[in-house]
């Protein structure tokens, strides 16, 4: 256990106002901070660990407001350390009132993280699990969601930690081997440690893979709405943002010509994209907006081409066809409600075969019909459908997956030792590479300066 100072913060958000905000106390003085400007009917020193009391917060002799305090000492709390959360009402006004008044009873105030990183400091959790706080409180999507809190229980740390445990393993067999040749014999020994490296090189090659669908999981998928004008793009887009979107957010530095959102679409994210409708015009504005929006076909993951199903496919369906030919494309056979003149075939010809069964979505936005359609075709294309029952753990740390490349870089080296026939000894430097790589993703043996700008990233009150 470390020895600090006692810290206090605002742990809830403080950029709207709710029905409570919380006020967070940690440190070896937070009961006594917390028994200076609490009246209730008891002093909170003397009540058991982890229980709640009613009473009223004073600044002097002024009563600030009605709260809930609950009381957690160490060590079994979020630092480790003492631990008292103040339950206020949630006006901003209020909580920083209070926050001040704790402050003048001898907490300082938080630094971003800084709860967090006495969590880490004092071994309550490893450095990968800390992150994953961080990853947890931006989530914006289940899978999200999902893959920080396995993260946070330690799937990915424990991995890691028995791969270190392997390594440290094999690098003691060596050199005790080395040291008392007479007792150790290394006969064969390659053999079996290849065996070892390539369990590990798999492990790590995996969660290196798993980095790209982490990075779609926790960014979204740049999706691209196209096709002719009027054929319900906007539509669409509003359709999604409006109906879908448990978090919209405006993505600044779009044009007028490109409107972009970022929704939460079930259990994904989707960074959607609505551009201006494409056909051959000498409009020299419109010209501008078709051009903008063909710019963008080649940086989306996933293009949504919109077709009006009511109305016979023209040259410049065939134009953007032929333009998005190779990408992944979801193709919407819009206004459903109407008498359909375009068939599945006519689309599917164009596309060579390079367009799934479900890839074509018969679909109304003006019914609201093919959504869910919409969203295991997007599931089935980004997470091959794995999106609910998958238990797969994504990297989403680029600090992570950056020392998970260094120590595959060490393992494969070992690979090539054994392969050119090197003597023994020089396998155990690069073993010993990959153990502090693989160390410093949990945290183990980092430099404090790396600790604290780690940290420095998170939200305040955290
Ligand atoms: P955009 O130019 O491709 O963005 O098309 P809009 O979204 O502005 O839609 C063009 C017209 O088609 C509007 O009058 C919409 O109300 C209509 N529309 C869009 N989707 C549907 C649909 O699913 N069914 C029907 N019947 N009309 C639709």
């Amino acid at each position: 256990m470390n020895e600090f100072d006692t810290i206090a913060a605002i742990s809830t958000p403080i950029s709207s106002e709710g029905g409570i905000g919380v006020i967070r106390i940690s440190g070896p003085e937070a009961i006594e901070v917390a028994d200076k400007i609490y009246r209730g009917k008891q002093r909170l020193c003397d009540v058991p660990s982890h229980t709640v009391h009613y009473g009223h917060i004073y600044d002097d002799e002024d009563m600030i407001d009605e709260v809930m305090v609950s009381v957690f000492f160490a060590p079994k709390t979020y630092t480790r350390e003492d631990v008292v959360e103040i339950s206020c009402h949630g006006s901003i006004f209020l909580l920083r009132r209070v926050l001040s008044c704790v402050l003048k009873n001898g907490a300082r105030p938080a630094d971003p993280g800084e709860f967090t990183k006495r969590a880490f400091l004092n071994g309550r959790i490893d450095l990968s699990q800390a992150e994953s706080v961080m990853d947890l409180i931006s989530s914006e999507n289940e899978m999200a969601v999902k893959n920080s809190l396995s993260h946070l229980s330690g799937a990915m740390s424990t991995k890691i930690s028995s791969i270190r445990e392997g390594i440290l393993f094999e690098t003691a067999r060596i050199e005790s081997a080395l040291d008392d040749p007479e007792h150790y014999d290394l006969s064969g020994y390659s053999e079996e440690l290849s065996k070892k490296l390539s369990e590990w090189k798999d492990v790590l090659s995996d969660l290196i893979d798993s980095a790209d669908d982490g990075a779609t999981i926790r960014d979204g998928i740049s999706t691209l709405i196209l096709g002719r004008p009027n054929v319900g793009k906007s539509s669409l887009f509003n359709l999604l943002v409006n109906k879908e979107a448990a978090i919209v957010t405006s993505i600044p530095g779009t044009t007028r010509d490109v409107v972009e959102e970022k929704i939460s679409f079930g259990d994904f994210s989707l960074r959607l994209m609505d551009t201006a409708g494409i056909r051959h015009t000498e409009d020299t504005v419109e010209k501008i907006g078709v051009k903008k929006a063909l710019s963008l076909i080649d940086d989306a993951s996933l293009i949504i081409y919109v077709v009006d199903g009511s109305e016979a496919l023209d040259d410049d369906d065939h134009d953007i066809m032929e333009r998005i030919r190779d990408k992944n494309v979801i193709v919407l056979l819009n206004k459903s409600d109407l008498t359909q003149v375009v068939s599945e075939d006519d689309i599917r010809g164009f596309f060579d075969g390079n367009l799934s069964e479900k890839s074509i979505i018969s679909f109304s936005s003006k019914d609201m019909l093919g959504i869910s359609s919409l969203k295991d075709e997007i599931s089935r294309l980004f997470f091959k459908g794995e999106v609910e029952n998958s238990d797969r753990l994504y990297i989403t740390n680029e600090r992570q997956k950056f020392e998970l490349i260094n120590a595959l870089g060490s393992v494969k080296r070992v690979n090539e030792s054994i392969a050119s026939g090197l003597p023994e000894d020089f396998y155990t430097v690069d073993l010993m590479d990959a153990y502090s790589a693989l160390g410093s993703i949990i945290g183990e043996s980092i430099s404090d300066d790396l600790v604290d700008e780690i940290f420095s990233k998170f939200c305040m009150g955290k």
